[in-house]
């Protein structure tokens, strides 16, 4: 029994301590007072908890604020030089790696294009990763012993097994232990969820998401991907694969999918379909070049105009199913493909949507474009360490 109280005492104390860390890394909150108001807690609990983060260093006073009438308040942040953590995209023309301090500040970054002959090839993928590594550690100046993980966003479904494994059925990945793989090179505590989940948790928490409880975050490159925010977290399925946004079906019978079926979304909207389209079929690693060219060419070649009128009306008539589906407030569009066709034909998906949706929900709901750019699936690999870390700190 007496075992248990202190149990429950403690996890009480964990509790109390990851609703402020969390309040703090967020932004909610930056005062004593605000911390108390966000999270519940008296204010006498708020103290000690500050007192106990401070006296680890894991939060600092940041400065003082004028306050109504009374003495000014101290500004209180998580401390950017306590502890770091690392954010990995694999992309289908890149892979990305970014090292970020503790208030998600970016402090060295390393990127490597997809090396053309081996396109997707594991080891290849795994050694870029590697020198990521490296390189970024190396780059900020930061010791290995500081970091508190790693997170890595990858382009297929995770199986979360006695290893972890990736499926990415149109990446050329059938079930790479890629856990197994990257633990032969690194001690360091790894993360892994789909990139397009990764993506979303960052737009979600410092993005264009931010306050949302209901929301779609979808993921554009050479493919098409989604993450389902439903109740302010992350909706993952029954095999974490829900939201395969890109393999809905538009058109019964229509052009064939890299995944093997036909008429798939990501076989009208996604970078690799849409340059194919235009007679340009081009390998992954030249698909970022190709697709900024052809959006630039639509206002003098026509042709270029149907093919991206196409792809909008497609992505459109998803993102109505997607509205009608899921009633969601924001739908949020990213991804470099996303940003980049988006920044055209936002106003023609928009028209697309509503046609393919019901008037009640699509009023209810904004379509509008990520804020944290292509950079956003890395950023929110690195939240998977950190939420372990505001959950799990302390003693
Ligand atoms: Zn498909």
């Amino acid at each position: 029994m007496r075992d248990r109280k202190r149990g429950t005492v403690r996890d009480l104390r964990r509790e109390n301590r990851a609703a402020i860390l969390w309040s703090l890394y967020l932004s909610q909150a930056r005062s004593r007072h605000e911390l108390s108001a966000a999270t519940g807690l008296s204010a006498a609990s708020v103290t000690n908890v500050i007192r106990e983060l401070i006296d680890e260093g894991i939060v600092i006073e940041t400065g003082l604020a004028e306050s109504d009438g009374g003495r000014p308040r101290a500004m209180l942040g998580m401390n950017p030089g306590y502890g770091y953590v690392i954010g990995v995209d694999i992309g289908e023309t890149r892979t990305r790696v970014e090292l970020f301090d503790l208030t998600m500040t970016a402090r060295a970054k390393a990127e490597y294009p997809l090396d053309r002959a081996a396109e997707h090839d594991v080891d290849v993928v795994v050694g870029q990763i590697r020198a990521g590594l490296a390189a970024v550690l190396a780059d900020s100046g930061v010791d290995s012993s500081a970091i508190l993980g790693v997170g890595i966003g990858v382009p297929g479904i995770i199986e979360r097994g006695p290893e972890v494994l990736v499926h990415g059925q149109t990446y050329g990945w059938d079930a790479v232990p890629l856990g197994r793989l990257l633990r032969a090179h690194t001690d360091l505590p790894l993360r892994f969820d789909n990139g397009a989940k990764t993506m979303g948790q960052a737009e979600l928490w410092f993005g264009a998401g931010r306050g949302a409880q209901n929301a779609v975050v979808v993921l554009i490159g050479s493919g098409v991907g989604a993450s389902l925010i439903s109740g302010g977290a992350t909706y993952q399925g029954a095999t974490s694969s829900a939201a395969e946004f890109g393999h809905v079906t538009v058109a019964v019978g229509g052009r064939k999918c890299r995944c093997g079926a036909a008429g798939c979304l990501e076989a009208y909207a996604g970078a690799e379909a849409i340059l194919e389209r235009y007679g340009r079929p081009m390998a992954a690693s030249d698909q970022e070049l190709a697709l900024a060219e052809l959006v630039g060419a639509a206002e003098a070649s026509p042709a270029a105009a149907a093919i991206l009128d196409e792809a909008a009306g497609y992505l459109g008539a998803g993102i109505g199913t997607l509205i009608n589906l899921f009633n969601p407030e924001r739908i949020i569009l990213g991804g470099w493909a996303g940003l980049l066709l988006g920044a055209r034909l936002l106003p023609e998906i928009r028209e697309s949507a509503k046609q393919h949706s019901l008037r009640h929900p699509y009023a209810a709901t904004s379509i509008g474009l990520g804020q944290l750019g292509p950079g956003a699936v890395a950023r929110g690999a690195a939240t998977l360490p950190m939420e372990t870390f505001l959950n799990g700190s302390g003693p």
